[in-house]
């Protein structure tokens, strides 16, 4: 039926580019400008280790500088590659457009196995990338900004974040030349968590719309769901853990590098996640059954399908067979453009990854803007905010007195109003708020044209419009 050939990470990307710009009005050849990455870095480079050299590759590729500074990840892991690069630069580029986070595409990879060396080993690994990368400015605060991602966290960014100081002694705003740092290391509240939390977010603005519901065959709201997660790293487990603990849904299966967990009453995510921690895998958790094909799970039937680990899960093989009605997309390119071709003619929904893991990044923006201000959010206003509530509940305290009605506020009112917002108070609210405002500016396209099947095209229509209406305003 599909004769075409499973198109790889990097085709998949700009199949999906081309179907949007096909419905575009573009001028003659900005099409191409857009669709191509402007420029990859790779370096090679030695370190010394348990008595030998030893030598890696890594990658920094910048696909768009329509804003600057270009933003974007860098991964550890044993299969980067540079078209993998260069494929998740480009879905920067779109990611930062739809969330209106002012930055161009960028991404990094190096190719190693995190697990296979000691932390002071990573530690000298990632001040030598870094310094490489730092030399020729592809790690600077006004013009390429890192973060984590698999493979990488806090850790990595604090090394890098003092690489880049240790070079730069002068520079006020050196701290602002990655984000994903430790707390203690100019980080923000809220950024390890903000990818899954937006996943959530994205969720919660989803099931807002009824209509974009019944699209998906479903009803009503995340109470209850049944969701699958692939992955439960950073991002996944920050979805399912915050989905089944605060909007009811619950999860029934979890698919992990050892095999699969599958419980139809749900799974504890927290204890979950503590033995993974402590067994390197799933297996053996109890109250559950094992799967050692873990992917077979990706299949079961369930409300919510989570692909929250690599790219390129679903394929052309398996899509036919997929049952979940809504897909949201935690990774990037977890669903190739054959696979997404297949599950599209099946009226599967699939809230797509430019949008559902922008969360990210957005939360990464507000750390930069933080850097940049060298001033926690909240540290001007908190006092006041709640001191000006004070003064209010004093005043209602007096007329219920005075009048003698003898109102009382409900208990816990007084306390929840009384405090001031502090740093993860506004990221949060930040965080929901670009998640709702973006799904608004996708969900509006779709309803509005005929020709747009699915979000996901929606979703790059909106961001390569603007995009190029950032190259017309450059007058480039
Ligand atoms: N690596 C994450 C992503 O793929 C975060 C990027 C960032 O914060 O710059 O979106």
């Amino acid at each position: 039926m599909h004769r075409f050939q499973e198109p790889s990470f990097r085709d998949s990307v700009d199949l999906m580019f081309n179907r949007a710009v096909a419905l575009m009005d573009l001028e003659p050849g900005l099409e191409e400008k857009i669709r191509v990455c402007n420029a990859t870095y790779t370096v090679r480079f030695g370190v010394r280790l348990r008595g030998q050299m030893h030598t890696f590759t890594g990658y920094r590729s910048v696909h768009s500088e329509h804003m600057e500074p270009v933003k974007g990840g860098i991964r550890y892991a044993p299969e980067v590659n540079q078209n993998e690069v260069e494929a998740l630069a480009a879905l920067m580029t779109f990611k930062c457009a739809l969330v209106e986070a002012p930055f161009g595409g960028s991404k990094g990879g190096l190719c190693l196995n995190p697990r296979d060396w000691e932390e002071h080993e990573l530690e000298r690994i990632t001040r030598r990338f870094a310094y490489e990368l730092i030399k020729r400015d592809m790690i600077n605060p006004a013009q390429n900004v890192p973060a984590p991602d698999m493979g990488t966290g806090e850790r990595e960014m604090a090394w890098i974040a003092d690489q880049y100081a240790r070079m730069n002694t002068t520079d006020i705003n050196a701290r602002a030349c990655v984000t994903g740092k430790p707390l203690n290391a100019g980080g923000i509240a809220g950024r390890v968590e903000a990818t899954g939390r937006g996943v959530q977010y994205a969720l919660q603005e989803f099931f807002r719309h009824p209509e974009d519901v019944a699209k998906a065959g479903l009803s009503g709201t995340l109470d209850g769901k049944r969701v699958i997660v692939q992955g439960l790293g950073n991002v996944g487990f920050h979805a399912a853990k915050f989905l089944s603990e605060e909007d009811g849904a619950k999860i029934i299966g979890v698919i992990e590098r050892d095999g699969a967990l599958y419980n139809p009453a749900g799974l504890d995510i927290a204890a979950l996640r503590d033995w993974l921690v402590r067994h390197g895998g799933v297996a053996g958790f109890p109250d559950a059954t094992h799967t050692a094909e873990g992917a077979t799970v990706l299949e079961e039937d369930c409300d919510i399908l989570i692909p929250a680990a690599l790219e390129g899960v679903i394929t052309m093989e398996n899509a036919p067979r997929i049952k979940a009605p809504l897909i949201i997309e935690a990774a990037n390119g977890p669903i190739t453009a054959g696979a997404d071709d297949i599950l599209r003619s099946r009226g599967t929904v699939i809230i797509p990854d430019l949008y559902a893991n922008a969360g990210g990044v957005t939360v990464s923006y507000f750390e930069w803007v933080k850097n940049l201000s060298h001033i926690r959010f909240g540290r001007m206003q908190r006092r006041q905010e709640e001191a000006r509530h004070q003064l209010l509940i004093d005043e209602l305290e007096r007329l219920s007195r005075d009048s003698g009605i003898g109102w009382t506020l409900s208990p816990g009112f007084k306390d929840k109003y009384l405090r001031g917002a502090g740093e993860l108070e506004l990221v949060r609210s930040g965080l929901d708020d670009t998640m709702r405002t973006a799904y608004q500016s996708m969900r509006e396209v779709w309803h509005a044209r005929a020709d747009v099947p699915d979000l996901r095209t929606a979703g790059y229509l909106v961001s390569i419009d603007r995009v190029s209406a950032s190259y017309r305003a450059k007058g480039l």
